[in-house]
């Protein structure tokens, strides 16, 4: 009951675009809003943002009614994350991020230190992008920073409207994943909107379903994909319905950490490494430098033919790996379009957390349509 919506209506001259909304959005949660352009979502945001009035109803804020909320308080309790038109051109990195920390009249000293923290988190080195502008950096990055900002005063909440909508599907992927890793260190009480069925049953603890205004379901994800309330909500799924499953379940907890791996920049032999992926019975292995980091792979097979005394880093090749907080569905479409049968998992710092391997994504495949051996 974290942030409550009562009865809450907006209404323009004659359109009505929010409709007697009742909703309330769980503590610590990522809630999602989702529905067809114009059914209300960014108008029931900018209302819990008072950007927008209320015609009726109200909005609760930990059960206080947000006219009774001092509008400086609502301005800290509250993190905004939009689409990358979010950031102020003419401003550094830092100086975007400090825009609220700076209405908050916070010393100097600590608002370069919370910068400092909040680039760590999102994962931009402070030192290569404080100082830089944002028409500097890539599109992704750009949106990492509108993340930094939005938490830069340390709100307990945070609304978010469509962040990821202006990104490429593959960095918005990776955006997506290191944004739950976010979320599980932050625990903030989130409201999101997105229109990606996807994004929402990736995203979402629960997920709410608006149409015309009003709401037509609101339900645990999983739930919403397997009891849709109507015919609506199950077009909006669309028809691979079930396949949808695989978008909940994450790769970290199906991943094997007990891999094998060889010591790449040790000066390991083609010969040595040979043999032990031989022991191993393996025809290939994962490279992993001194710090746990991956380092492409070898075929037991170019090991061979190759002169026994190189070393295995001049015979490794790249890899495509995976993150953790990436979905089974991402891993089975990275195995069916790379052909590769064990995908490396790797967190945001390339460091290599284990294998993904096809054999235990179809066993969970077969468990979700219900035709597991026994
Ligand atoms: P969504 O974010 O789901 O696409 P909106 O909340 O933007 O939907 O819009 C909901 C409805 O309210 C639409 O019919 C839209 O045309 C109308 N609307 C939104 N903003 C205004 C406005 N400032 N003036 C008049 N009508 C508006």
């Amino acid at each position: 009951m974290a942030i409550e919506c009562v009865n809450l209506t907006k209404r323009y001259g004659n359109v009505t675009a929010v409709d007697n909304l009742t909703i309330s959005f769980d503590q610590h949660k990522l809630s999602i809003l989702i529905g067809p352009s114009g059914c209300g979502k960014t108008t029931v945001l900018t209302m819990l943002n008072r950007l927008n009035s209320i015609t009726e109803g109200d909005i609760r804020y930990d059960g206080v009614s947000i006219k009774d909320i001092d509008p400086i308080e609502l301005r800290r309790s509250i993190g905004y994350v939009i689409q990358e038109i979010g950031l102020f051109p003419h401003m550094t990195v830092y100086e975007n991020i400090a825009t609220v920390p700076r209405l908050l009249k916070w010393p100097e000293a600590k608002i370069r230190r919370r910068t400092d923290e909040l680039l760590e988190l999102v994962n931009l080195a402070p030192d290569q992008f404080r100082d830089k502008y944002p028409s500097e950096v890539s599109g992704g990055q750009r949106q990492r920073i509108g993340v930094a900002r939005g938490l830069a005063a340390d709100p307990e909440f945070l609304l978010m409207d469509e962040p990821f909508g202006a990104i490429d599907p593959i960095n918005r992927e990776r955006l997506q994943d290191s944004f739950l890793e976010i979320q599980r260190r932050i625990q903030k009480t989130i409201v999101f909107v997105t229109h990606d069925i996807r994004e929402a049953v990736k995203l979402g603890d629960k997920i709410a379903i608006l149409r015309l205004g009003k709401l037509i379901q609101y339900d645990e994800t999983l739930t919403v994909i397997n009891q849709p309330a109507n015919e609506f909500v199950e077009n909006l799924l669309g028809s691979d319905r079930a396949l949808k499953g695989l978008e909940l379940l994450r790769v970290r907890d199906n991943l094997d950490n007990n891999y094998f791996s060889l010591k790449a920049g040790v000066g390991l032999t083609a010969k040595e490494a040979a043999e032990r992926l031989h022991g191993e019975h393996r025809s290939f292995g994962f490279l992993e430098t001194a710090d746990g980091k991956l380092a492409g792979y070898v075929l037991t097979r170019d090991l061979e033919r190759a002169e026994g005394t190189r070393s295995v880093d001049d015979l490794a090749h790249q890899v495509e790996s995976i993150n953790p907080y990436g979905t089974l569905m991402e891993a089975i479409t990275m195995m069916v379009t790379t052909g590769l049968t064990s995908v490396p998992v790797v967190d945001d710092r390339d460091v290599l957390k284990g294998v993904i391997r096809f054999r235990d994504v179809f066993d969970k495949v077969a468990e979700l349509a219900g035709t597991a051996e026994e």
